[in-house]
């Protein structure tokens, strides 16, 4: 199952008591999913869950069942609140009638303030609303939710709404339609928190956690690696200057503490100061040994300059 089926099925399940949320949330689906057709209010969808969940929002609320009719095209459903007078009463209940005489421009698909006033019915706004337009991207590859629809300003005032959330989306245009989306993580995780979708937040907060242990994995990995390649360029030079001493006076003519830090440096230009200490006949620190490598360098600088021979 998809991480949004998921989410979906999660919201289908949760027993929602309070009437003014199951009003909020049936204004939601209605907004973002409804089409008016012969004084017919429509909704589709191909998940029947979803249409019997329809269904049950509208009985609890208004005491008549709605219809469901499972459509020619296989597995698509729709959801019918058939006549002028129950739209009416449907319409009227969520303050979604814009003009009571022009049935064709009858309902506004805006959010309207009285559906939303307390944070409850916020929540369960934004659950109709994830229910009917929502998508959500695999967590695991990125972090992307997004509610499409095909009504602007609804986006608009939902926008503003997760705004007063503290929930920060942008709203774009996708072929002709409008699309709400969050990124990052702790958007989407607010976003679902809000709905109700307790275990989907449960399971994207888990699979941040491993992808964060992941990324930190590679920042150490990342860090090793560049300490390396420092002692690579820094072992490189050092062997170098030894050679540039070995061909003109030669490791003997050097003092005898040097000597033996200047054949085991040349012969392994690529290890550590700390295995290099270790490898010496005399103990001896590792800044001891990073300041007799300082002073061959030295050396080597002084020969090349000509000033010592
Ligand atoms: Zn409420």
């Amino acid at each position: 199952m998809s991480f949004t089926a998921q989410i979906k099925q999660e919201l289908f399940e949760l027993n929602i008591s309070k009437m003014c949320c199951k009003k909020a949330e049936l204004c939601a689906i209605i907004c973002f999913g409804a089409h008016i057709r012969d004084n017919c209010l429509i909704l589709r969808t191909e998940n029947l869950s979803f249409a019997n969940h329809i269904s049950k929002l509208c009985i609890s609320i208004f005491k008549k069942p709605a219809v469901i009719i499972k459509k020619a095209t296989p597995g698509l459903y729709e959801v019918q609140i058939a006549n002028a007078s129950s739209l009416k009463i449907v319409l009227n209940t969520f303050g979604l009638v814009k003009n009571a005489r022009d049935m064709k421009n009858f309902v506004s698909f805006r959010i309207p303030d009285k559906m939303i006033e307390s944070q409850c019915c916020r929540r369960a706004f934004l659950r109709g609303a994830f229910l009917t337009a929502g998508s959500c991207a695999e967590p695991e590859k990125r972090y992307h939710l997004e509610l499409s629809t095909n009504h602007f300003m609804l986006n608009r005032d939902l926008l503003k709404l997760l705004e007063e959330l503290e929930v920060f989306g942008k709203v774009i245009t996708r072929r002709s339609n409008s699309v709400l989306y969050l990124k990052g993580a702790d958007y989407i995780s607010d976003f679902l928190g809000y709905t109700g979708a307790m275990k989907a937040v449960l399971r994207l907060e888990e699979i941040r956690v491993t992808k964060d242990v992941k990324n930190t994995v590679n920042r150490k990995t990342n860090f090793e690696y560049a300490n390396f390649a420092k002692t690579l360029d820094a072992g490189n030079a050092q062997a170098e200057a030894i050679r540039v001493i070995k061909n003109s006076i030669g490791i003997s003519a050097l003092d005898e503490n040097l000597q033996e830090l200047a054949n085991l440096r040349l012969k392994h230009p690529h290890i550590s100061l700390k295995e290099l200490s270790a490898m010496m006949s005399e103990k001896i620190s590792k800044s001891g040994i990073n300041h007799r490598l300082k002073k061959l360098t030295e050396i080597a600088e002084q020969i090349k300059e000509g000033k010592r021979k």
